[in-house]
Order: C-alpha cells, then structure tokens, then sequence
C-alpha cells in the first residue's frame, strides 16, 4: 500500500543556506544546510516529522561548487524555540564540500522517505542512525538519475 507520505512526494524545496542554531551537527560529523522553512509550508504539511533522502544542488560560489546534484538525507524537525507549526528543514549533502556554503542557494528534491522522528539514548545512538540513514539514501538513489539542477 502507498503511504500518504509517498503521495507527498516528490517535493522540491529551495532556498538561501542560512545559519542554524549550531546544535552541534558538524561535531558529530554530519553538517547540516539549513534553509528556510516558511516558504513551504503547503508542501510540508503532509509531510511526518523525520528523515527523508533525495538529491541537492548548491549553487555557487563559482567554482569549485558548481551546481550538481548529489544525493543528499534531509530531516524535516520542529523548531523547538517557537511554539507554532514552523518545521526546520536541513539537508546534509553526501559530498565533500571544500568549506562553508552559507548564503549559497540550495535546490533540493525529495523523493523518498526513511523513518520518523525519534529520540535517541546517547549521542553514539544518534550518530549510528545518521549513518545508517546517509548508508540508506545512497543505496535508494544508486542507479537512478537526478532530475535537471537547478530547477525553476
Ligand atoms: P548550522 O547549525 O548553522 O546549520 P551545521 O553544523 O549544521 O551548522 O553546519 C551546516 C553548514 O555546514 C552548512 O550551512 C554548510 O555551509 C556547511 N556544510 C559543509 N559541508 C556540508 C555538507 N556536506 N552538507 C551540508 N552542509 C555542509
Ligand atoms: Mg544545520
């Protein structure tokens, strides 16, 4: 049976890079692009909280960036600081990236889902999941052609 999720997808999503609140994910290995969620809402909100993979798109600085699609493992999360239905958007891109990209544009799709939201013992705990979710996203996307980057 097809989930809700899958109706919902694909979804694409765009936007400038902007900081985060620094949680610490480069600590733990797996940056996180942050872009800003308002825009999407709609497309969001049928949406569950959690990890999702697809391929991203960084747009400039001119090179070395350029503007390919890599596969990427996004989360979709709640804001914690704002009581109100803003979801956080962040995509870690699964390529190696010379340095920071803040204020570049990022062109997502999203194609497939891989697991909710969940709360996790220990750090090590967590970094295991983004593993395996980054592991997933790279198995489903192997063999299959991105769509066109950038997109309008
Ligand atoms: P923040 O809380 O500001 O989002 P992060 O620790 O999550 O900080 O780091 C995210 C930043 O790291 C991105 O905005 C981007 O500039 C940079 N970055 C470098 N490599 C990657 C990558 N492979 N995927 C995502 N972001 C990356
Ligand atoms: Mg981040």
């Amino acid at each position: 049976m097809m989930s809700d999720v899958a109706v919902s997808l694909p979804v694409r999503l765009s936007g400038p890079v902007v900081r985060g609140f620094g949680r610490g994910s480069r600590l733990l290995g797996f940056p996180t692009a942050n872009i800003p969620p308002e825009p999407h809402e709609a497309a969001l909100s049928g949406l569950p909280l959690g990890v999702y993979f697809g391929w991203a798109a960084v747009h400039g600085p001119p090179p070395p960036h350029g503007a390919t699609a890599h596969p990427m493992a996004m989360s979709v999360g709640q804001n914690p600081f704002f009581h109100n239905e803003a979801k956080t958007i962040e995509v870690h891109v699964l390529h190696d990236f010379p340095g920071d990209f803040y204020g570049c544009r990022l062109d997502a799709v999203v194609v497939g889902y891989l697991r909710p939201m969940r709360p996790f013992a220990s750090l090590d705990e967590l970094k295991a999941a983004i593993q395996a979710d980054c592991d997933h996203a790279r198995a489903a996307l192997a063999g299959r052609t991105p769509p066109p980057f950038p997109f309008g």
